[in-house]
């Protein structure tokens, strides 16, 4: 990051991070890098659940010059004052579009409480033990699984793929047994560690179930080849 945004600013350029599958995963260090703005979700690796807010970082050095794509009543900087103008409440507090939604806020609140006394080095070295299981134990049984992700941990955030042409059918097994995964389109299996709560046990399970499905052709069912929207 600290590259990127260096070489971006010699060209007089600003850059916007989309931390939405950093955050709770691995160390970020927005200001330690002289990040400009940065935008991500609370309920990947933070846990708020569906629906939970979204964040948005932005520099201080430029938090009062910053116009808002969307200008809202509680960003003004006198909400309760009704005029006719837009004008942008001082720094960060433009960035409130509306009315702040209490619950989700609260469910964030109590997810955010898990976190005290977390060092995110630990979670980052968590989660890069249970991928490198994950991927030793597929690799080894399931060879018809080809690695996407990068081989180096180091090149990965949280998250590890594999490929297969029946991929799509193959996660709809996975999440009949319990076990979330993702597809993405054309190939791609994609499952996602959370470190914070995920288990050894867990991820050595989720291997097992997966090639079990693998070596028992139990995907290929015709439930399973059904396409839905959420894949
Ligand atoms: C999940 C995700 C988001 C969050 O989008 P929302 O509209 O807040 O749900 C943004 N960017 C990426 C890359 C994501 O994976």
């Amino acid at each position: 990051m600290a590259r990127l945004i260096a070489r971006a600013h010699e060209l007089g350029a600003l850059v916007v991070w989309d931390l939405a599958h950093s955050a709770g995963a691995i160390p970020v260090d927005v200001t330690g890098c002289d990040a400009d703005f940065a935008v991500g979700c609370s309920y990947k690796y933070l846990n708020s659940g569906p629906g939970g807010p979204a964040f948005i970082y932005v520099a201080p050095r430029l938090a009062d010059r910053v116009r808002p794509a969307l200008s809202g009543w509680l960003g003004h900087e006198a909400p309760f004052a009704f005029d006719l103008d837009y004008r942008p409440g001082a720094g960060i507090e433009r960035m409130r579009v509306g009315t702040p939604p209490i619950l989700p806020l609260a469910a964030l609140d109590a997810a955010l409480d898990v976190w005290e006394g977390v060092d995110m080095q630990d979670i980052r070295a968590k989660s890069i033990a249970l991928q490198e299981m994950f991927i030793a134990k597929v690799e080894a049984a399931c060879p018809e699984l080809t690695l996407a992700s990068p081989r180096d941990a180091a090149a990965r955030g949280s998250q590890v793929s594999f490929r297969h042409p029946q991929g799509y059918a193959i996660i709809q097994a996975l999440i009949a047994e319990g076990v979330i995964g993702d597809f993405r389109a054309p190939d791609i299996l994609r499952f996602g560690f959370t470190p914070l709560y995920l288990s050894e046990a867990d991820v050595e399970k989720a291997a097992d179930i997966l090639c079990d499905i693998m070596a028992t052709g139990s995907w290929d069912k015709p439930e399973f080849h059904r396409r839905a929207a959420v894949t």
